[in-house]
């Protein structure tokens, strides 16, 4: 798989779903490690006014002097200036989150073009990276519609639970009505994560067939078992990898990453 990139331009994922505590987050640090510590120069973008992704890497936001809010709403702002190295993992960079996220909407409202302000921002960054991630908001917000619109594809992750279906229908449709209504949204789903898998559960089995049936080989293969480990390394400022590399949870998460590599290759070779 080495050399994949080579002569590609920096691809953008968002990972999202309208449904919160489903595993956004944990799937977007971890795949960002992931990806990076295979040798990928990765940023990992958080617009989300909770913030967790950034937490989960040990800064505490509200201790930043600068974040994507800075980015997003002042006009004179750039990106650059809230990228911090994650010391640990070599190729992974922050783009910081922060709670004042949660007043973007109000702060961009009167600002023309303001569904594709991190479109822009990004941009700026071509050669630097090979994947930006971004962790976004469940909520439809103006934040999560930035998100989708800097993206070329998207993540949905997918608890196997009784109420999976609410946010994921969600999202579909408002990446549905994003690209009827915005030129500027070229995103696609590349695919969705089973998290929560509870293999002796015989309601996270049914889920994970139905989801099967119904979207193919949209789901991918791996999937993100229900782990304590994975639910403690956050409170250590660290992803699964490093906080316990021989953990179920890396091996997925590693797994997860490499079928999600070779997704994007095989899309971008097919020119989508
Ligand atoms: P979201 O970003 O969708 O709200 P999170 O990734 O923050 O969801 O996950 C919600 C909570 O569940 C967090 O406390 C997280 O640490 C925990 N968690 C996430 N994935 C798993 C898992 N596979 N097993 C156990 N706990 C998990
Ligand atoms: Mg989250």
């Amino acid at each position: 798989m080495e050399g994949i990139w080579v002569g590609l331009v920096v691809k953008t994922l968002a990972i999202a779903n309208q449904k919160g505590g489903c595993g956004k987050t944990t799937t977007a640090v971890n795949l960002a490690a992931c990806l990076a510590a295979a040798g990928d120069r990765v940023l990992l973008v958080d617009i989300d006014p909770q913030s967790h992704a950034t937490l989960a890497l040990g800064w505490e936001p509200s201790e930043l002097d600068r974040s994507m809010h800075d980015v997003l709403v002042k006009a004179d702002a750039s990106i650059r200036q809230v990228i911090r190295p994650y010391e640990q993992i070599k190729g992974l960079d922050v783009a910081a989150g922060s709670l004042l996220l949660s007043a973007a909407d109000l702060d961009l409202n009167a600002v023309a073009g303001k569904e594709s302000m991190l479109a822009r921002h990004l941009k700026q960054l071509q050669d630097q990276y090979d994947l930006c991630i971004i962790d976004c908001p469940a909520y439809l917000s103006l934040m999560l519609v930035n998100g989708l619109v800097a993206s070329d594809y998207l993540i949905v992750p997918v608890q196997t639970h009784f109420c999976a279906l609410y946010g994921l229908k969600r999202i579909l449709e408002t990446v549905q009505v994003l690209r009827r209504r915005l030129d500027s949204c070229r995103v696609r789903v590349i695919g969705m994560v089973l998290t929560f898998v509870e293999e002796k559960v015989a309601l996270s089995r049914q889920v994970q067939q139905q989801l099967r049936d119904f979207f193919g080989e949209l789901v991918f293969q791996n999937t993100i078992h229900r782990n304590i480990r994975l639910a403690e390394a956050p409170s250590a400022g660290q992803p699964i990898i490093t906080f316990d590399p021989k953990d179920r949870a890396a091996v997925q998460f590693n797994a997860l990453a490499v079928e999600l590599k070779a997704r994007i290759h095989r899309l971008v070779g097919e020119g989508v």
